[in-house]
This record gives structure tokens, C-alpha cells and sequence, in this order.
């Protein structure tokens, strides 16, 4: 359980947060709090201000935290954030509502099999791999068109696009490039900005920025 200062201490983080995110743009982005590697107790203190739309980078992981609370917390919204692997793949249409996370051909197939299986279809993004980083999740730029023509002809449901910057580069012109491509391809959403650089996200267009640190304090 949370304690009074707990959710006191949450709640500050998040208005502050909030505040922020509605003096960049009109409607401001979702926020989306990302609670991977949270203690319960902050989790808890963050359900009780009233948030929630959950963002977590791994299926398992989210899979433990969440099934028992999804039921107490009906109106949940679960987003994956993290790379996913096409055996997880029937668990992740299973556990998310969204999944930000779609960046390859074998799992446009695995999602397709796990929706019809479980006749669920998630929400998806395509994460673009902006930054051309080699060890990062994510397409290039220039093979967006591709999958997306390759996922919608199997009824998968992309509205978006999502990416993660390079670390220890300005965010704002991978952020505007995302936006470009959107743009580009008619997708209205757009997944960018976490606790550095949300408010530039915002003002450059992100329609969910993803919060860990700056919500729940460090991991
Ligand atoms: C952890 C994570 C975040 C949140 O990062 P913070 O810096 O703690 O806000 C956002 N997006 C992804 C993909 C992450 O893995």
C-alpha cells in the first residue's frame, strides 16, 4: 500500500507534469507514466491520483504488475514501449492495449496470427530508429513505407509512429523527422518526448510523451 506522503509526493510530480504539458500545446499530448522497474507502493500512489494510461518495456515484467490490477482499474490503457519478441507476441496482444513497439516484418506476422487467435486487435506504432543507432529496436526512416503497407495488408491497425532519440544529441530534430514522417504516410499519432524533453515533444507535435523518472522519481 502507498502511503499518504507517497501519493502526496506522486501527485506533486504529476501535476507539475501536467502543468507543464498544457502551457506547450492545445490539446496537450497523453501522458503516458512509464512505471517499468517502479515499487508497487509508487504504483499504487500514481493509480490513486487518478492516471491511467501505463507505459512498460517489457511483457513480463507488465504481465505481473498488471493482471491483478487491470481488473480493479477497468479504464487502464497498458502500452508496450519496449522491443518485442515475436514468440511474446500472443502475450503482448493479450496484456496491451497499445504497442509502440512494431519494427519488423516477422512481427507483423506474429501480431497478426496472436489478433486472430485472441481476437484482439491492439492498437500499434511503428518505432522508427531515428538516430540509424545499430543497437537500437526500430526501422530506418526510409523503411516505414514498407512495413506499413506490409502491416496494413495483413489488417493490422497502425496509427502511428514512435521513436527514442539518440542519447546525448538534441531530441528536437529527431522529434520534428518523426513528425515529417507522419505527416508523410497520414498517421496521427506520434509517440516522443520522455522526462528531458517532453515539453520539446510537445511543441513539436507528440500526440503521448512517455514519463518515467520525472513522475515517479528514479528507478
Ligand atoms: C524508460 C523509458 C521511458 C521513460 O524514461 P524516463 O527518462 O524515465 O522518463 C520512455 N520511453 C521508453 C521507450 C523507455 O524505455
Amino acid at each position: 500500500m502507498a502511503t499518504d506522503t507517497e501519493i502526496d509526493e506522486i501527485a506533486k510530480r504529476r501535476d507539475d507534469v501536467l502543468t507543464r504539458l498544457t502551457q506547450t500545446t492545445t490539446p496537450p499530448p497523453v501522458l503516458v507514466a512509464v512505471s517499468k522497474q517502479q515499487s508497487d507502493a509508487r504504483i499504487d500512489a500514481m493509480l490513486a491520483t487518478g492516471q491511467r494510461v501505463f507505459g512498460e518495456n517489457r511483457v513480463q515484467e507488465a504481465d505481473s504488475r498488471w493482471s491483478a490490477r487491470r481488473t480493479a482499474y477497468p479504464a487502464l490503457q497498458l502500452r508496450l514501449i519496449g522491443p518485442l519478441q515475436s514468440n511474446k507476441a500472443e502475450d503482448a496482444v493479450r496484456i496491451f492495449d497499445v504497442i509502440e513497439t512494431l519494427d519488423r516484418s516477422k512481427l507483423v506476422h506474429a501480431l497478426k496470427a496472436a489478433s486472430e487467435k485472441l481476437g484482439k486487435s491492439p492498437e500499434l506504432l511503428i518505432q522508427v530508429n531515428t538516430g540509424n543507432e545499430p543497437q537500437k529496436a526500430g526501422v530506418s526512416g526510409a523503411g516505414v513505407e514498407a512495413l506499413l503497407r506490409e502491416a496494413r495488408s495483413e489488417g493490422l491497425n497502425v496509427t502511428g509512429l514512435m521513436c527514442i532519440p539518440p542519447a546525448g544529441e538534441p531530441a528536437a530534430p529527431h522529434f520534428a523527422f518523426l513528425a515529417l514522417l507522419a505527416k508523410r504516410f497520414d498517421l496521427s499519432n506520434l509517440s516522443m518526448g520522455m522526462s528531458g524533453d517532453y515539453e520539446v515533444a510537445a511543441r513539436l507535435g507528440a500526440t503521448c510523451v512517455r514519463v518515467g523518472t520525472a513522475l515517479f522519481g528514479e528507478r
